[in-house]
């Protein structure tokens, strides 16, 4: 990677472009390589009943279009990828006279594992790759590979002719079929979080006074163990705020509503005077004491996050 940094280059999907603008720029990436010495390669990827089907064609000015297919069961998509990724790099640097290599891609982030230094389960494939580009790469300071991104659902034309031949492509597996090591724990994960969510959904564990809040799409945020799981990302990285969220989501907080429960010969009307019983409701939506923030939607944890820094004093167990 030292060595070659010029020699590989990864051109990402510009989410706020438009549609018809980025298939124009991998209209003109065709065109600007339409001669016999790049190798155009425009991969798909599809799984459907655990059997994972691959398609590459590979393009060449004066030569014919091949296509290849992969097809496999029980592997996660990545390792699925990553394999495919070998195969097709590896015809392309095999060809006579290639001086660049183009891949297409609807998986860009198994292409960049390629060049990932860090240990994980599939670094056999990247490391085979890598030594079949450092090969190609010293046969002329000019040879170079790109990658670019394509989403299926820009369906430009070359990636819908993949996608085409991918869905017609019929393979019935022969059983008993091998599960890869990958797919056993991407199996188990997946239950296990299943199980969770269903527990979070129907169990009483959580508490009676549990907050459900939405994500961002306004849909009821659900377990996951994925950067810390959806509230540790949205609070993690500050303990007094994690504390108060805390606190406030499982209305353990030494409010007015938990002094009626708990310490009944307290007082648990609220200092604002306005209001007979101190709940969370009216501290999150009415109280004056904390009117530093306002938006109507504090049912969603990012707003919610937004009113407890802006009312530092709400939600602190005094
Ligand atoms: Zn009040």
């Amino acid at each position: 990677m030292d060595i070659f940094s010029n020699c590989f280059s990864f051109n990402l999907f510009d989410k706020k472009e438009k549609d018809n603008i980025c298939a124009q720029e991998l209209d003109n990436l065709v065109l600007s390589n339409s001669t016999p010495s790049s190798a155009l390669i425009v991969t798909d990827t599809s799984i459907k009943n655990n059997i994972t089907t691959l398609i590459a064609h590979v393009h060449q000015a004066d030569s014919p279009l091949i296509k290849t297919v992969h097809h496999t069961v029980f592997v996660t998509s990545s390792k699925a990828e990553l394999f495919a990724m070998r195969c097709d790099i590896n015809q392309a640097c095999n060809k006579d006279n290639i001086l660049k290599i183009v891949v297409i891609t609807d998986s860009i982030h198994s292409a960049k594992r390629i060049f990932d230094s860090s240990l994980y389960s599939l670094q056999s494939h990247s490391a085979a790759i890598l030594s079949k580009l450092r090969l190609f790469f010293n046969k002329s300071q000019n040879n170079s590979i790109e990658f670019w991104e394509c989403p299926s659902r820009l369906k430009w034309r070359f990636h819908k002719d993949v996608n085409k031949d991918s869905k017609l492509f019929k393979s019935t597996p022969i059983f008993p079929c091998k599960t890869s090591w990958d797919f056993c724990k991407k199996t188990d994960s997946n239950d296990i979080v299943n199980q969770w969510k269903m527990c979070f959904q129907v169990s009483d564990g959580k508490g009676n006074s549990f907050l459900d809040l939405l994500n961002n799409d306004y849909n009821i945020i659900e377990p996951s163990y994925i950067k810390g799981g959806p509230w540790l990302q949205a609070f993690g990285h500050s303990n007094s705020l994690c504390t108060r969220t805390t606190q406030a989501i499982t209305n353990h907080v030494l409010i007015g509503e938990y002094r009626l429960r708990f310490f009944t010969n307290k007082n648990f009307s609220c200092p604002c005077n306005e209001y007979p019983i101190e709940t969370r409701r009216h501290i999150l939506h009415e109280c004056r004491r904390f009117n530093r923030y306002w938006n109507p939607r504090r049912d969603s944890l990012s707003h919610f996050i937004m009113f407890l820094t802006l009312n530092p004093k709400a939600f602190i167990f005094d």
